[in-house]
Parts: C-alpha cells; sequence; structure tokens
C-alpha cells in the first residue's frame, strides 16, 4: 500500500471480465535469466522458470526463442485473466512492441510484436507489456512517494542503464511517438573530469561509442579498468567494494570517472524539471557499490558547478534521492499496478 494521500490506487476492475466474475490477475518479470511469475494477487507465491532467452540457448534461433517465450505466458495466464508483464527491453509502451534485448534475442533488432501475438494465441486475456524499469518505478513510487510528491524517478545502473519519470500527480508517463521514455544509457556523455579523456572512444553495447553505458553500467565500468591497466579489471564488480573500502587510489579514481557522468544527468534532470521531488537509485552496479557510490554521488552533486548550478546540501539529498538496497525494488511487484496508470502512458 502507499503512503497515505498518494494517486496510487489498488487495482479497479476488469471491464472485459463478466460481472460479478473478478479478474484473475496473472504478472510475470521476463528477464534474460529467469522468468519470474504469480497468479493471483500481490500475496500469492511466486514461480520461478528459466528464461527462453539468447543468454541460455545460444544456439536456438530468434524465432524460436520468441515462439517459446509466447508458448511459456500463454500457456501459464488463467482464463480471462489480466496479465501484467515486465520485460528486459527497450519496449514500445503503447503497443507493446518489443524493439530489442540482447539477453533475451541477441542482436536481432527489428521490433517484435510480442503483445500482437499474446493476443492473438490468448485472445481471452487482457495483456499489457511494459520494461521492467517502468515496472521498477512503479513499485518504487508505490513505496516512496509521499503526500506532495510530485514527479519521480526511477534510475537502474545494472548492465544497462535507463531511468523513468512518472508524473505522480497525474498518473501519468509520458512517453515519446515510439512508446519510450528515459533510454538515457545510450545518450553521448561528456568526458569533463580532469583526465577523464582517458576513457575517450570506449564502446556501448548498442555498437556506438561514448555512450553513458560505454562508461557508467557494469559493463562499462570493466572496460574503464580496463583502460586505466587495472589488474582486477575482469573481476571489477567482485573487486571494486573492497579495493574501496581499503582506499586503494586506482580504485577510488575509477569510481570518480564512472560516477561523474550519472552525477552529471541527475544534475541536469533537476535543472530541467525542478519538480522531479523523488529520484531513486538501484540496479546491480548501485546496489554492488552501496555506500561508497551513493556517497560519491551525493560529494558531487553538493558541488557547485555554475551560477545556476549552486550545488545541493545534505538535507535537500536527503528528501530527494534515495539509494535502493539489492531486493528493495520489484519490477513484479510494480507490474501489478500497472493497470491503474495505463490509461496515463501516453505521447
Ligand atoms: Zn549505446
Amino acid at each position: 500500500m502507499t503512503r497515505a494521500g498518494t494517486p496510487l490506487r489498488d487495482a479497479p476492475e476488469d471491464r472485459r471480465t463478466a460481472p460479478g466474475a473478478p479478474a484473475a490477475t496473472f504478472a510475470a518479470d521476463i528477464g534474460g535469466t529467469w522468468v519470474r511469475l504469480r497468479t493471483g494477487g500481490q500475496d500469492a507465491p511466486v514461480e520461478r522458470l528459466p528464461s527462453p532467452s539468447r543468454l541460455r540457448h545460444p544456439d536456438r534461433s530468434t524465432a524460436r526463442l520468441r515462439a517459446d517465450m509466447v508458448e511459456l505466458l500463454s500457456d501459464r495466464a488463467p482464463a480471462g485473466a489480466r496479465a501484467a508483464l515486465s520485460f528486459g527491453a527497450a519496449i514500445d509502451h503503447l503497443t507493446g512492441t518489443v524493439y530489442g534485448s540482447a539477453p533475451l534475442w541477441g542482436a536481432e533488432s527489428a521490433p517484435y510484436d510480442l503483445a500482437a501475438e499474446l493476443r492473438r494465441r490468448r485472445p481471452d486475456v487482457t495483456w499489457h507489456l511494459v520494461n521492467d524499469v517502468t515496472a521498477a518505478l512503479l513499485d518504487f513510487a508505490a513505496v516512496h512517494a509521499g503526500p506532495g510528491t510530485r514527479r519521480v524517478a526511477y534510475l537502474t545502473v545494472s548492465s544497462g542503464i535507463a531511468l523513468r519519470i512518472a508524473d505522480v500527480e497525474r498518473t501519468r508517463i509520458p512517453v515519446d511517438a515510439r512508446g519510450l521514455q528515459g533510454e538515457v544509457g545510450h545518450l553521448p556523455v561528456p568526458l569533463t573530469d580532469p583526465g577523464a579523456d582517458v576513457l575517450a572512444g570506449l564502446p556501448c553495447e548498442c555498437g556506438a561509442t561514448d555512450h553513458l553505458a560505454s562508461i557508467a553500467s557494469g559493463p562499462g565500468l570493466t572496460r574503464a579498468a580496463h583502460r586505466l591497466g587495472l589488474p582486477w579489471a575482469e573481476q571489477v564488480a567482485d573487486r571494486l567494494p573492497g579495493a574501496l573500502a581499503a582506499g586503494d587510489p586506482d580504485a577510488r579514481r575509477l569510481l570518480e570517472l564512472c560516477a561523474a557522468p550519472v552525477a552529471q544527468l541527475l544534475r541536469t534532470l533537476w535543472c530541467l524539471d525542478p519538480h522531479l521531488d523523488l529520484i531513486g537509485i538501484g540496479g546491480g552496479v548501485a546496489e554492488g557499490l552501496g555506500g561508497h557510490y551513493a556517497a560519491e554521488l551525493r560529494r558531487r552533486l553538493a558541488a557547485a558547478t555554475s551560477y545556476a548550478d549552486r550545488g545541493h546540501d545534505d538535507a535537500w539529498l536527503d528528501d530527494r534521492l534515495v539509494f535502493c538496497a539489492p531486493g528493495q525494488v520489484d519490477p513484479l511487484r510494480g507490474v501489478h499496478r500497472i493497470g491503474d496508470w495505463l490509461p496515463g502512458v501516453t505521447r
């Protein structure tokens, strides 16, 4: 349940269901490694199945993997269910078309209308698809948005980097003409820190170079560690927290370089939207580095960079930034709430 006064409501009854027969609820969080399913309400048990993904089945064709996914979901959804799917891919929130997901379907870049295929297979089910960052945002907002919260964002710094912003006052999640919002990981990143040009030209998973994800994502951290010549670059996720705790100057330098563009993103967000009252930060990189990451972002955001950005003190940042612990934000829990938001997912 949300804090008092927020506009998040309990999910309304599905209007397509016959009167007197409450819709079954079916939710799934689909990633490259696992598909987590829940049939029933928020309190029903979660079932975890291996994902029919490229990650698990490198030998299978994309067509086969997609067919396996459709089969898995359409086999599991109860008759007449209201189904809400959280999908680990860039997705058109207006149609349910999946633009691409390397862990699920490899380098296949042709859009795939997963929602249409599910509706064809199981027309009795009401299918709703959203990106997993959107689903995480809904869960984060439900827990953390207070009565005065106007807009809330969730930023994931993980194997990729993405951001979603919801307008809590109007229960809206604005998207562009392609049904997307906040794919910030693939924005070009300015290397403005002294010495940061050592990271120039690093590749991104999308094939370009010098993107935010080139440097600041999990794989980006490994690439940056290689550039800095760290002998433990391949084990950066395991070794960095300990090296930071031990005061290793190379580890410190790596953290500073990789957190800088994320701090710059946050600074820009607040400059453009002063009503962005709350930002949650999660994902494997942020959660794995924990207090080190939080302290570095806060240190940077405290510093004045110009007359327009005078820096933010501890109290200001305490009110607006939430660093999420592992497991604290759950896309499966969040996607249950999509029915409340769907009329507001809009161009
Ligand atoms: Zn990119």
